[in-house]
Order: C-alpha cells, then sequence, then structure tokens
C-alpha cells in the first residue's frame, strides 16, 4: 500500500492535519492506536473534564444563590449517570469524527504505528501487521502523563488524570500532586462531588507560569473550601496502606494519610514510542520534536505537530499546527505566524491569559502600561453573585500597542477571545476602549480594562497615568 500523506495520531492535531491534507486534494490515512478518533483531549481530557466541570459549576451555584434566598436541597449525585453523560459525548463526537474522515476519503487504521524508514510505517493491529509506503508523514503523536517512578504506580488508589476523569468513586480525602491547570480543574470537580481536598504544589505559586494578581481570586476561594494548599513543598514518598495512601512532605509538614492521591505534574512527549530514529528524525532526551515554522522536522518530507513538537501542550496549538503541515504539503506557503497561543484553566474561577505576562514584561525589562479592571466594580458580576474577578491589559507603553491580557472570573475561557484577535490585529488600547461593548456584559470588563489605561474610565476613579 503506497499513499500519499499519513498521519500518525488521532487527536485534535492529528485529525485536524489529515482533514485539512485531504480537503487540499491528497490521498490521506490516519493511524490512530486507540479504537476510536479524539485523542487524550476528546477521550479522556479536555472534553470529559469539561462536561464534570459543568456539573461541579452547577452544583456550586446551586449552593451560593441560597444567598438570594433560592435554596435547593443538598445535590444527589448519581455517579453511574454522570459518567455515562461524559462518555455519551465523547463517543457523540467520536462519531462526527469519524464520519467527516469517511466524508474526505481520509482512511482510518486503528492500530500502532512504528516508522521502519522515512517513507515506510509498519501498523500493528491486534495480531496483524501492515506496512504502509507513504510520500509524507505528520507525526501527531501527543504525550502522556508524567509518573514519578518512587511512587506506588500499581496501586489504583494513586491516580492520573486519566484515571481521576474515570470518576470511579468520591473518595474522602484526596491529594493532589501538581498545582498546575490539570490538578486545580480536577480538583475542582472532586470538591464540587464532596471530596476534601489538598493540594501539593512544588513552586511558590499555583499556576506558576501565570501572573500573581490573576491566580489570586481563585487561591482566595480554595484557600477556605480546600483542606491543605501546600506550597513550596514537595512529596517525599507515598506508602500503600490498607488504610490509605500515607504520604510524606518535604520540610515540617507531618505525614498524612489519603484515601487517593492524583499525580498531575505535567505531561511528557510521546517521541520516544514510534521508532523515529529508523526514519532519521531527531527526537530529545525528553521526547520532543524540534520543527521549523513549517512544522517541518529534519527528515524532509515527515512533520511533526501538537504536544510531541514543543511546549505549550494545548489542543488549540496541536490543530493550528496541524493545518500549516497539511498546508506545507499541499504546496502551500504556510508557515507559523500566531504571535500568542492564550491559557485557560477552566478553574472555580477561571483564568485566561494570553500574549505578554506582567512577569515576562518585567523580565525582560519592557516599559509598560497596566490596565487592571476589578469586577467588583462590574454590575454584571455583581448580579451573578461573583465579584472576584479581574481583567487586566498590558500595553507598549510608547504606541499603546496590546501585549498582554487576562482575565479571572466567570467565562474567563471565552473571554480572552477579544484579547487574542486584539493582539493579532495589532489593536491598541483605544481601539479597545473605543469599541462599544454591550452593556451589562462580562465582556466590557475588557474596555473598561483599556479605559484604565487610557484614563477615560468612568465605572471607577481613573488611576493617576504612571
Ligand atoms: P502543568 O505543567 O500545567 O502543571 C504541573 C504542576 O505540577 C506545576 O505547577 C509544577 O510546578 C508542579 N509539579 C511538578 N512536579 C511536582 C512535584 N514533584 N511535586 C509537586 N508539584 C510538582 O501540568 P499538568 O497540569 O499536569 O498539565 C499537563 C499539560 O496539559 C499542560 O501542558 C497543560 O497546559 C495541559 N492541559 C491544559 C488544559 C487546559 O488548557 N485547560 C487542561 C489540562 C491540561
Amino acid at each position: 500500500m503506497k499513499i500519499e500523506v499519513l498521519v500518525l495520531g488521532g487527536g485534535p492535531g492529528g485529525y485536524s492535519a489529515a482533514f485539512r491534507a485531504a480537503d487540499l486534494g491528497k490521498q490521506v490515512t490516519l493511524v490512530e492506536r486507540y479504537p476510536v478518533l479524539g485523542g487524550v483531549c476528546l477521550n479522556v481530557g479536555c472534553i470529559p473534564s469539561k462536561t464534570l466541570l459543568h456539573a461541579a459549576a452547577v452544583i456550586n451555584e446551586a449552593k451560593e444563590i441560597s444567598s438570594y434566598g433560592v435554596s435547593f436541597d443538598s445535590p444527589k449525585i448519581n455517579l453511574k449517570k454522570l459518567k455515562a453523560s461524559k462518555e455519551k459525548i465523547s463517543k457523540q463526537l467520536n462519531v462526527g469524527l469519524s464520519g467527516l474522515a469517511e466524508q474526505r476519503n481520509v482512511t482510518v487504521i486503528h492500530g500502532l504505528g512504528e516508522f521502519l524508514s522515512a517513507n515506510t510505517m509498519i501498523i500493528k493491529t491486534g495480531d496483524k501487521t501492515e506496512e504502509i509506503e507513504f510520500e509524507q508523514a505528520i507525526i501527531a503523536v501527543g504525550s502522556q502523563a508524567v509518573k514519578i517512578p518512587s511512587f506506588p504506580n500499581d496501586d489504583p488508589r494513586l491516580m492520573d488524570s486519566t484515571d481521576a476523569l474515570a470518576l470511579e468513586d468520591i473518595p474522602e480525602k484526596l491529594l493532589i500532586i501538581g498545582g498546575g491547570i490539570i490538578g486545580l480543574e480536577m480538583a475542582t470537580v472532586y470538591q464540587a462531588l464532596g471530596s476534601k481536598i489538598s493540594i501539593v504544589e512544588m513552586q511558590n505559586q499555583i499556576i506558576p507560569g501565570c501572573d500573581k494578581d490573576l491566580v489570586r481570586p481563585l487561591m482566595q476561594k480554595i484557600k477556605k473550601s480546600y483542606d491543605k494548599i501546600l506550597l513550596s513543598t514537595a512529596v517525599e514518598s507515598i506508602d500503600s496502606l490498607d488504610n490509605g495512601l500515607k504520604v510524606s512532605f518535604s520540610g515540617d509538614q507531618q505525614s498524612e494519610i489519603f484515601d487517593k492521591v492524583l499525580v498531575a505534574v505535567g505531561r511528557r512527549p510521546n517521541g520516544h514510542l514510534i521508532a523515529a530514529d529508523k526514519a532519521g528524525v531527531k527526537v530529545d532526551e525528553r521526547g520532543f520534536i524540534a520543527v521549523d515554522k513549517q512544522q517541518r522536522t529534519n527528515i524532509a518530507n515527515i512533520y511533526a505537530i501538537g504536544d510531541v513538537a514543543g511546549n505549550p501542550m494545548l489542543a488549540h496549538k496541536a490543530v493550528h499546527e496541524g493545518k500549516i503541515a497539511a498546508e506545507v504539503i499541499a504546496g502551500h506557503k504556510s508557515q507559523w505566524q500566531a504571535l500568542t497561543i492564550p491559557s485557560v484553566a477552566y478553574t472555580d474561577p477561571e483564568i485566561a491569559w494570553m500574549g505578554l505576562t506582567e512577569n515576562e514584561a518585567k523580565e525582560q525589562g519592557i516599559d509598560y502600561d497596566k490596565g487592571a479592571f476589578p469586577w467588583a466594580a462590574s454590575g454584571r458580576s455583581l448580579s451573578i453573585n461573583r465579584k472576584e474577578g479581574i481583567t487586566k491589559i498590558l500595553s507598549d507603553k510608547e504606541t499603546g500597542r496590546i501585549l498582554g491580557a487576562g482575565i479571572t472570573g466567570t467565562n474567563a475561557g471565552e473571554l480572552i477571545a477579544e484579547a487574542v484577535l486584539a493582539l493579532e490585529m495589532g489593536a491598541c488600547v483605544d481601539d479597545v476602549a473605543l469599541t462599544i461593548h454591550a452593556h451589562p456584559t462580562l465582556a466590557e470588563t475588557f474596555a473598561f480594562a483599556a479605559e484604565m489605561i487610557d484614563g477615560s474610565i468612568t465605572d471607577l476613579i481613573p488611576p493617576k497615568k504612571r
């Protein structure tokens, strides 16, 4: 069998690359090791976690609305049904993807692919093997959760994100190792379902890549509702006992027994799992494959996209890269030109940021203006019973051009899109301030933050120009 384009990996990056290449007239085969398309994101990541986070948000809102004089009984949680709803949504999307592949004449092979050379791949499906010859290949094999070798990884009470999303039970006491996005999103879910949550984070801040002022509202909220949040603390050991997992921490922190522990300390790219060396593709020690702006690896007919092609490991980056690789293969002059990749933590409150962070601006000695609008002054935010949010814009002091933005609060993940567009369009603070935003909306806080910089804010006293 000889084909034009082989895409290895059927996650969001891989299927987008395959579909775009097919739409551009290429004959495409998509190889996926699992029986369904969609990868981690659709099956054991973004989508199921958002389904559970929706349930968590409803539980929390129902509780919080009692301050408005509307009270509900405590929720009755049917874990089986909740799991089934989550699985139904993934399945619906799986089926949709298979249909889209079929309509485009993309051949899908479910099997484990490994390179034999720069033009051939062997695919193992059960006990059958098949060899495929290809002209061009796109590697989209993603990443896997980092495991800490000294932990009792065979103990089912020690979970990774896939285990946590499987929602086998609701542990009474849950420790989450790693205060990054996965750790905090799963904490949000399990806390709403009734677990007592503790978090241990090595750095001195949760979500260490994000500015402190954006993280603060979340930190203040979870400090009240979680059992413990241990910062600048490491886990030294975990012992499997009959009555739980005994965890010892660094420093003076007392060891403690937990019913379950979730390890969410990052993800590792899968570059070493595909015999890339047989194709001559260079994979670094960590498993990343270096690519140029057109997603090409060191081997001219082989491309890499998504998690395996470098940080950040985000589905929307993978999709963008997948389309570039497909277009380049089809002869277009596409290349990576995006100015930023937005980050979103779907916590409660959500945190979203894009472009330059304030930490980076300081480190790089960039002269910036900052406008930060507190949501306590937003009528819309107050009316939905939330006042802890913040919308922040950083702009170039000379030109007024938007350099970065961050939003913490309800729907921040949706609201950040305007900031990304503003950055991509080269917008200045005035452009945002002079754009009429509907009132009352959370979106208008983006314009208010711009007005905090140009001094035209009327919903607060304008801050003195720095
Ligand atoms: P992460 O890198 O975002 O966070 C891991 C955290 O663990 C960091 O804060 C790190 O300091 C801490 N850590 C590392 N080793 C530790 C140790 N031994 N003890 C205590 N803390 C330790 O990784 P993640 O949360 O596992 O997520 C993995 C990837 O998936 C990331 O790239 C993330 O952006 C992505 N992801 C994104 C989303 C989203 O976009 N909403 C959701 C889930 C995952």
